[in-house]
């Protein structure tokens, strides 16, 4: 019934923990959700004000497909006072229904059937979805805790086939939070500048960032790089406007056309209200941005150090995003009131079950050994789910598995630890998140 193409494409299992959620809270239960992936703060007052005025202005039509020239001004601009990066905006800007769209537009621009992409592990779930909806193939290299969750150059570079067309860089990364320092993009740099392929540099998380971290644009890093590199930002997690559907990608003129041109047959511009506003966005006081950074960071802080405080859970403090990505992995093959804890999926509905906190399993990012936790929420919710989070992995304790064999005609017992699982398909995804799910207390 359905096309070839969408065969392999999950539903997002954050979504699907999400809805749980949801289920759980109608149910009248105390639910702390750290699936969240948007900030918690209202949109910024001036900004709001704007969407209201360009409703009383009429500013209710249809726009140029690529945006109001206004507001591609606006951002090559801000692309040029923050990174030095200069773009025409007649011809290197695409305004989008969010940064999503952004990403989407610019892998069906350029990838065809059988064309590798690479993207460092964990991921942001859409990326590999979206390469498979274009007929392309992603080629997942997985970077490691003891590196921060980022890729090295020695990765980068073995994983370089002549089919690779492009590579997507997510920095800061959901959702590890890891950001790379200009030095690290030098380093990446000098591998790409070696290979014919394009970057698309996902920085969305630009503006968050912590401890002084100076955040580096790609597009800033090389001039021979930024002829294949295609930048993608938006307003969503900056100004907290995540529901207005504002986004942008900045590249070289062909494949900023090809965007559009693919925008113009699916959706057309993006939403006039919120272009209004994001212009605004761009103009106005940073003060609201710099106070949220502020906030995530104690958030971070707290979250980070509840974290060190469970036995046998590991963390790389992230400098960026508001997610933390531990290492839950020392509690798969435990058990509490026979909830027999295999991966990150039962994990995650472990804790919903018992702690009543909703984590997204990170196998859905492609790394089981993980969950993650995203502190979007109040301080007093944070401080809530942690408490419940330590108290139900504590009560996980290692079962005494007990078999009977036949031995010389006696039945006797042996124990058996039985096996783990630490890669999971497609197919292994869908049973494991019912099999978890079977276990919650409601349905
Ligand atoms: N990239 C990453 C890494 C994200 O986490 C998100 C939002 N979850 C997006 C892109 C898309 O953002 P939006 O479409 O809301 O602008």
């Amino acid at each position: 019934m359905l096309s070839e193409r969408i065969k392999h494409i999950g539903v997002s299992p954050t979504m699907k923990i999400a809805a749980k959620a949801i289920a759980m809270r109608a149910q009248g239960i105390d639910v702390v959700d750290f699936s969240v992936g948007e900030p918690d703060f209202p949109t910024p007052q001036f900004i709001k004000d704007a969407g209201k005025q360009a409703i009383d202005q009429n500013i209710t039509r249809y726009t140029m497909n690529a945006g109001t020239m206004e507001l591609r001004k606006a951002i090559a601009e801000y692309l040029y006072k923050e990174y030095g990066a200069e773009y025409d905006p007649a011809k290197q800007i695409l305004v989008t229904n969010g940064a999503k769209q952004a990403i989407f537009n610019v892998i069906m621009a350029l990838i065809s059937d059988g064309d590798e992409v690479l993207v460092p592990a964990p991921y942001w779930v859409s990326y590999p979805e979206m390469v498979r909806l274009a007929g392309g193939r992603p080629v997942i290299v997985e970077t490691h805790e003891e590196n921060g969750f980022r890729l090295t150059p020695e990765q980068l570079k073995q994983n370089i086939s002549a089919s690779t067309r492009a590579f997507i860089l997510c920095n800061p990364s959901n959702p590890t939070g890891a950001a790379y320092s200009q030095n690290d993009l030098m380093e990446l740099a000098k591998v790409l500048e070696e290979e014919e392929i394009f970057i698309i540099a996902d920085e969305i998380y630009s503006r968050l960032v912590y401890d002084n971290f100076r955040f580096t644009s790609f597009a800033s890093i090389s001039a021979k790089l930024k002829e294949r590199t295609i930048l993608i930002n938006g307003f969503s997690k900056a100004f907290s406007m995540t529901g207005w559907r504002i986004g942008y990608l900045a590249g070289p003129k062909e494949i900023v056309e090809a965007a559009n041109k693919i925008q113009s047959h699916s959706t057309s511009n993006a939403n006039s209200i919120s272009q209004f506003a994001a212009l605004q966005a761009l103009k106005g006081p940073s003060y609201e941005v710099g106070r949220m950074v502020a906030e995530f960071q104690r958030r971070r802080n707290y979250v980070v150090q509840r974290l060190r405080a469970i036995p046998d859970v590991s963390v790389t403090e992230p400098q960026g995003a508001f997610y933390v990505f531990p290492n839950i992995s020392a509690y798969f093959g435990k058990e509490h009131k026979g909830h027999y804890i295999r991966n990150s999926y039962g994990l995650a509905y472990y804790l919903l079950r018992e702690a009543n906190v909703v984590v997204v399993p990170g196998a859905a990012f492609g790394s089981d050994q993980h969950i993650r936790i995203s502190y979007s929420a109040s301080m007093e919710q944070i401080e809530k789910g942690m408490k419940h989070m330590a108290e139900a992995l504590r009560r996980l304790k290692t079962p005494t598995r007990i078999k009977f064999v036949q031995l010389n005609n006696y039945r006797t017992k042996v124990r058996k630890k039985a096996p783990l699982e630490s890669k999971i398909n497609y197919e292994q995804r869908e049973a494991l998140i019912a099999e978890a799910e079977a276990h919650l207390k409601f349905n």
